[in-house]
């Protein structure tokens, strides 16, 4: 037996008894004749002593210790004389007996405490010492209690957990595909799916009802804090429903894991549900944080063709929020914001400015405004003496409003709006079903291909396909998609209707999605669903920046697990028996 007890366990009440711990040295403190041994495992840190007047030899051993060591010690608990209230196990420490060395450590490249001096390359490279630190560590036992929570529920629900391949051909999400050459198929590809989508599906054309499983999804696109090109889904699809029985089981879901896993109350009350339109006009969002509000107020009738400014004169849109309190920005500041909506990332002309003070309004556009249009804007936007306002336009009114919305996110930062232990939930719906792609020069599925149109609006596939509204849903929590679904197309006739809007020709549709068009000719019944971002989730209630962070071995900006030293070349003995040549280099 390597140990009677573990190191988070012993309190003032095991004093007196003897025991047996293994760990890691976390740190050694001499102190005059007695050293101090920190030793730590998953479950917490024990105080050990060694006195060397009692025992000097094994004083001595203990002075060797480095940090990382991973050693055994037999001992008695006795009560400290300095009590530390901030450790569980502070109350007492370990009079050691018997000392072990079961292994020696080299010593580690950064400090693994709670704040580490580790970079973060260098803690990625060495990520199985990183994940020794007990706040990395905890992000793990939140993620696993997370998993154990939805499997407990969906189970009670009726759901079946069902595995599928990883293994597949290319399931459209809207990113670029990961793709495995196949040795035993030369020249032909698997391609990683962006998620089990058509074979969840199929699994409902099977009859198994309501399905789930917490899954690996692979998409090769850019890399943000949200995003790695491998994530988790709990992924879900039931049988024989409309959206709003996926959305009362899935908001019963999402209460009962806030409450089980967060201990936060959501309370009785239904999630709010905001149609799409509404939230871009809003927020310029369709995943507005509504922990605050700020909503912006379009002011073309105020400011349009009502002065001398060109910008506003022709611009689509003219938006404004009001930042309450900021008039007394400076200079400098008002600088900053202008730079921040003008950064490549955000792409806005310029920021106009208005400060509401006690002797009127003063703009960064007053020359081209009366006093009346001025104080008009203030009444419009609801400012009051002290408030600033803060004006984007542009002459296209979606892209304005985005740049708007990002410029809302910072100013709720900077103002403390954004919480992140208040939680502000809500389904955004009626999402197009289209949009249009410049790249592309066509219509693409903004959800996927496989999303119903809502049933009133299918004539005007023909007609006016840019404004058929899909029976799409997202569930939003503090500006974050946490999840998102959709009812699916049954029926084969609407699916080819729906494969010629995107631009397939008949042949192209059948040769990538004969599959599905034909399991629908037998018997497909009614069926909708939707999948849930495990790691944003996690990375929410856990108050993360990244989901990095509750993720065991992730992967860097450029897509490198830094660790493993992957992606890397193979031999070219791997690619001959894939009948595979590199493209000589540019
Ligand atoms: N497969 C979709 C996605 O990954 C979710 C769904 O429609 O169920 O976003």
């Amino acid at each position: 037996m390597y140990r009677s007890k573990t190191c988070g366990q012993l309190r003032i009440g095991d004093v007196g008894q003897q025991v047996t711990l293994a760990g890691w040295v976390q740190r050694t403190r001499k102190m005059g004749g007695m050293t101090f041994v920190d030793l730590r495992d998953r479950y917490g840190i024990t105080q050990l002593v060694f006195n060397e007047e009692t025992n000097k030899a094994l004083c001595d051993e203990a002075n060797k210790l480095g940090r990382e060591f991973v050693i055994q010690i037999v001992g008695s608990v006795s009560e400290r004389y300095n009590k530390n209230p901030k450790m569980p196990t502070g109350d007492i420490e370990i009079i050691v007996s018997e000392l072990k060395v079961l292994n020696a450590s080299l010593t580690p490249p950064f400090t693994i405490e709670e704040n580490s001096d580790g970079g973060d390359e260098l803690r990625m490279k060495y990520r199985y010492l990183d994940l020794r630190r007990s706040n990395v560590r905890a992000n793990l036992e939140l993620r696993h209690k997370f998993c154990l929570a939805v499997r407990h529920f969906l189970d009670s629900k009726g759901f079946l957990e069902i595995e599928t391949p990883v293994l597949v051909g290319s399931t459209p999400e809207g990113a670029r595909d990961f793709i495995v050459p196949s040795r035993m198929n030369p020249g032909q590809f698997y391609a990683l799916p962006q998620s089990p989508q058509t074979l969840k599906q199929l699994l409902m054309v099977a009859g198994m009802d309501r399905y789930f499983q917490i899954v690996k999804c692979f998409r090769d696109e850019d890399l943000r804090a949200d995003r790695q090109p491998e994530f988790t889904q709990i992924d879900c699809e039931m049988s024989f429903v409309e959206q709003d029985d996926i959305i009362r089981t899935f908001e019963e879901m999402t209460k009962y894991l806030f409450k089980e896993v967060r201990g936060y109350d959501l309370g009785e009350q239904p999630f709010l549900r905001m149609p799409w339109i509404e939230a871009m006009t809003r927020f310029g969002s369709d995943k507005p944080d509504m922990r605050f509000g700020m909503e912006f107020v379009e002011l073309m009738d105020v400011l349009k063709g009502t002065g001398e400014f060109a910008v506003f004169n022709e611009a689509e849109y003219i938006g404004g929020i009001c930042a309450k309190g900021c008039a007394v920005y400076t200079r400098k500041q008002l600088d900053e914001l202008t730079n921040f909506v003008k950064s490549p990332q955000i792409g806005a002309k310029g920021l106009v400015y208005a400060r509401v003070t006690e002797e009127g309004v003063k703009s960064s556009v007053d020359k081209f405004y009366s006093p009346e249009v001025l104080s008009l804007l203030a009444e419009k936007t609801g400012a009051e003496v002290g408030d600033l306002i803060l004006i984007i336009s542009g002459p296209d009114a979606m892209k304005a409003r985005k740049q708007l919305c990002e410029l809302r996110l910072l100013m709720g930062e900077r103002l403390g709006l954004r919480d992140k232990n208040k939680f502000a939930l809500l389904w955004v719906v009626d999402f197009p079903m289209f949009e249009w792609s410049d790249e592309e020069q066509r219509l693409m599925a903004m959800h996927h291909p496989f999303t119903a149109p809502k049933p009133s609006d299918v004539p005007k596939l023909d007609t006016d396909p840019a404004s058929v509204l899909a029976d799409a849903y997202d569930m939003v929590c503090n500006g974050v998609e946490v999840g998102g679904g959709s009812i699916r197309i049954h029926d084969a006739v609407l699916q080819a209707k729906i494969f010629e809007v995107l631009g397939f020709t008949p042949e192209k549709a059948q040769e990538q999605f004969g599959f599905l068009m034909n399991a629908f000719k037998y018997g497909a019944p009614p069926h909708g669903g939707l999948a849930y971002g495990l790691d944003r989730f996690v990375s929410l209630f856990a108050g993360l920046d990244s989901i990095r962070d509750c993720i065991a071995f992730p992967k860097n900006n450029s897509g490198r697990d830094v660790m493993l030293d992957a992606p890397s070349a193979v031999d070219q003995a791997q690619l001959d028996e894939l009948q595979l040549a590199l493209a000589p280099k540019a």
